[in-house]
């Protein structure tokens, strides 16, 4: 290697900006900034900048940036063994099921890398429930404005409209109807029906929360049907809506679970899990070249046990709680047309399509919040974010509403 190739220091923004953009695909159009540091609720650009970050990755970092927990239980296991092989046993594996299993209703979990993979799990699970016990039933309901991931199926699954036409044919056997409408799944099942998929709050369509009263009847519905109930908790799981799992607030069980984003806390996992009498794989069913691998498996363990030891999803629960009441108290001023959510997953509809605008104003004023339509805002910040965090992320985004409204 010439000395040149030694990079001693972080070359300048441009220049890493110019390099990304001349070698990555364009599938995103990003802010003129590189982001390098991160602690708790606060993420810094290259030039210093220092921004509150509301985002936390779409949801991912659940105890904030770069958490101590999470460095030393990586560092150590790095260490050890980073990588063994998905068909040997590692010492992490079963400590990381058991945390889940044990915590949950659900028997069993296969480790996998993101929440689209979790759940093309969950869809050969259900396809092979399927076949097995109802007759060779395939079809999956789902419901419009979902996001199950963007691998071709979980493209199929989702209910974004404007996926409509994308990279057709799609993937067949999905049905969807309208979210939190009992009725519609009753009257779209058929013999050809082997489950239902929904997420108990529905985050990239724009924070809609699941009533009590739907996912108990889907519960019941699928009960009488013969057919399984799977959720998606990608995003609602790991503390996000103030318990562990959202579908504990609803009194029901489901039969399938998905998870991801939360439970590595940065570290790309995910988990699909199930009950006893749904796991149906057989070997050489399902896999993965990183299931279970150890450095994931470690990063999974450090978030779940931290979320247990802190009772972090409370904390969740209460902070969310006291953000919605804040925002509800500035409905007047700005004209909200609603204020949603569960825990830390909160959304707040504007009286006007503003919403990308506001976006990009709070980040140039240093704070980092999401739109998950056109008149949406999405917060989701840090499990552990603190009262002060949440007035100072109030303030910048009342002075950027106070300009554009
Ligand atoms: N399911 C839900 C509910 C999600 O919110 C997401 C991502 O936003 C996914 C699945 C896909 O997860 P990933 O991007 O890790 O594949």
């Amino acid at each position: 290697m010439s000395a040149q190739a030694v990079v001693t220091h972080a070359p300048p923004t441009s220049k890493m900006i110019q390099d990304a953009e001349s070698s990555l695909m364009h599938v995103v159009t990003r802010p003129g900034q590189v982001m390098t540091k991160g602690r708790g609720s606060y993420i810094w650009d290259a030039e210093g900048n220092k921004y509150l970050d509301f985002l936390q990755g779409w949801a991912v970092n659940c105890l904030g940036h770069c958490p101590p927990v999470l460095i030393r239980a990586i560092t150590k296991q790095a260490k050890e063994l980073i990588n063994g092989s998905p068909a040997l046993y590692n010492a992490r594996m079963g400590e990381l099921g058991k945390l889940l299993t044990d915590n949950s209703a659900l028997d069993k979990a296969f480790f996998c890398s993101t929440g689209a993979e979790a759940n093309e799990g969950a869809l050969k699970l259900a396809r092979k429930y399927g076949a097995k016990h109802l007759d060779g039933a395939f079809e999956v309901i789902t419901t419009w404005h979902s996001f199950h991931g963007r691998t071709l199926a979980m493209m199929s699954a989702s209910g974004k409209p404007n996926w409509d036409g994308l990279f057709d044919p799609k993937v067949p056997g999905f049905i969807r109807v309208d979210f939190n409408d009992l009725e519609a799944v009753r009257r779209a099942i058929t013999p050809r029906t082997c489950a239902v998929m929904v997420e108990p709050v529905q985050g990239e369509g724009g924070v809609h929360v699941a009533k009590e009263k739907y996912l108990k009847g889907l519960r019941q519905l699928c009960d009488e049907k013969g057919i399984l109930l799977i959720l998606d908790e990608v995003q609602t799981g790991i503390g996000r809506c103030g318990t562990l799992f959202a579908y504990e607030q609803y009194g029901i069980e489901p039969d399938i679970m998905t998870l991801g984003k939360g439970l590595g806390g940065g570290f790309p996992v995910a988990a699909l899990l199930a009950k006893d009498e749904v796991c149906v794989f057989e070997a050489g069913d399902q896999g993965s070249t990183y299931s279970s691998q150890p450095l994931a498996m470690a990063a999974g363990i450090a978030v779940v046990g931290e979320m247990l030891k802190r009772k972090i999803p409370n904390r969740a629960r209460v902070r969310g709680n006291a953000l919605m009441r804040k925002l509800r108290a500035m409905k007047k001023e700005f004209g909200f047309t609603d204020v949603r959510g569960k825990g830390l997953l909160v959304g707040v509809d504007l009286p006007k399509e503003v919403a990308p605008q506001v976006v990009a104003q709070c980040f140039e004023a240093g704070l980092l919040i999401n739109a998950p339509g056109p008149n949406t805002i999405r917060f989701m910040p840090a499990l552990t974010t603190s009262s002060k965090e949440i007035d100072e992320m109030l303030e910048i985004f009342s002075k950027v509403l106070r300009q554009l409204l």
